[in-house]
């Protein structure tokens, strides 16, 4: 597991002791994270690299997952698909397994921390269980901008208990919300495997592993198999370039525990993709491995992110970080990472057509393409690095635990 000082050649000594100083007034305080799943989705990756590190500056972070069963994880991706917009039936029936079901976590689970840090909507009930004595904040990870509105009138219900809500921008502020909104970013962890730096023979190996071929510049998306990340779209996209260039797409999707409809998804893929005539360039993956990812973000000729909504788009950074090319969906999170035509390419998210044509622009101007991928590495760097999230949360920390 990657210590702090060890990333002091990425940001400098002076951040780090920075960290350490603002973490000295939170010594003998203890923290924990919660939420529903330990891998597949941003929020694991970002706790899994985050919560060490918290640590590692002097103070106790712990995690626990929250335990639900399928009925419960297709509830919850429902309220999930509901505060990004999407019509919700919300039943009395779905209210009842939802609480419950945090209730029963509840139970067992005794939470005498200092602070508590709730992640996204699963978890969000189990404030009512217990007696507060502690700061409790609720991050929210989702683009909040058009919800459902009577699903967010209930939720509201359980965030009113919260001292303060973190949203990723701005522009998911509510404004009938009373509760205190703090704007934090996401971010990635550079030294992680996923982001690592790696040599050319684990690249081959990788690729030999998982049969991808390198004669035809590959086109990829790295996301789970769900309906807002377009997967269908990105078919389609890659059509139209296959008809200028000759090239592959690779869609690769690990299945996160806490995301039912991903199985559905991907068997739909497969079936589109086997009608396609040239169904042999296309690659479905839905292996769960980091260095996997890394592989296909660093030999991909450009990363497409095709999402139709997206609370921030880790998939997005982590590509800029390996200077990769990126074309991406003008929507939630990620026109905070790409700057049109400096750093990647933002096109509105049906505008099939203009991912095509700027993909194929990247194809065949090498020379913008590196330079597309140099200030990408830059921007993330200055503004999306893991030690810049967890001085934020110092920062937040310090302030509700005065
Ligand atoms: N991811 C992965 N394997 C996959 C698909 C996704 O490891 O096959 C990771 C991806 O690299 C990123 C995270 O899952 O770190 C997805 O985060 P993002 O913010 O892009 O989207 P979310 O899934 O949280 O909506």
């Amino acid at each position: 597991m990657t210590r702090l000082e060890e990333y002091r050649a990425i940001v400098g000594d002076e951040y780090i002791h920075d960290l350490y100083q603002k973490a000295k007034k939170l010594y003998h305080k203890h923290i924990v994270h919660i939420n529903s799943t330990f891998q597949g989705g941003g929020v694991a990756e970002m706790l899994i690299a985050l919560v060490p590190l918290m640590n590692d500056t002097g103070f106790d972070a712990g995690w626990r997952i929250l335990h639900g069963n399928p009925d419960f994880f297709s509830i919850t991706k429902k309220f999930h698909n509901g505060l990004q917009g999407e019509q919700i039936n919300l039943s009395d029936m779905k209210k009842q397994i939802y609480e419950k079901t945090n209730y029963s976590f509840s139970r067992y689970t005794h939470l005498d921390h200092d602070c508590i840090v709730i992640h996204d909507p699963q978890p969000l009930p189990i404030i009512k269980f217990y007696r507060k004595r502690q700061p409790w904040i609720w991050r929210c990870h989702i683009d909040l901008s058009h919800p459902d509105p009577e699903l967010w009138n209930f939720l509201k219900g359980f965030i009113l208990k919260y001292d303060v809500v973190i949203i990723s921008d701005e522009k998911y502020r509510k404004k009938d919300l009373p509760v205190a909104q703090r704007i934090i970013r996401p971010a990635i962890d550079p030294l992680s495997p996923k982001n690592m730096n790696i040599g050319n023979g684990t690249i081959s190996r990788f690729l030999k592993k998982f049969d991808i071929p390198t004669d035809k510049p590959i086109l990829t998306q790295i996301s789970r198999f769900d309906k807002w990340k377009d997967p269908n779209g990105v078919i389609e996209v890659f059509k139209l370039v296959k008809e200028v260039i000759d090239c592959r797409l690779v869609l690769c999707g690990s299945m996160a525990s806490d995301d039912p409809e991903a199985l559905r998804i991907f068997e739909k893929i497969e079936q589109k993709v086997q009608r396609y005539r040239a169904n042999k360039d296309i690659i479905l993956l839905n292996a769960e491995n980091n260095i996997l990812v890394n592989v296909l973000q660093k030999t991909s000729s450009v990363i497409i992110q095709k999402s139709i909504k997206e609370g921030f788009g880790l998939t997005v950074t982590e590509a800029l970080w390996k200077e990769t090319p990126v074309v991406a969906s003008n929507v939630g999170g990620i026109p905070l990472q790409i700057k049109d035509g400096e750093n990647g390419f933002l096109l509105e998210p049906n505008d099939e057509r203009g991912f095509a044509n700027r993909i194929v622009e990247i194809l065949e101007n090498p020379d913008m393409a590196r330079e597309l991928g140099k200030k990408g590495k830059e921007y993330v760097r200055k503004n999306f690095l893991i030690t810049r999230l967890l001085m934020d949360y110092l920062d937040l920390l310090r302030e509700v635990l005065q």
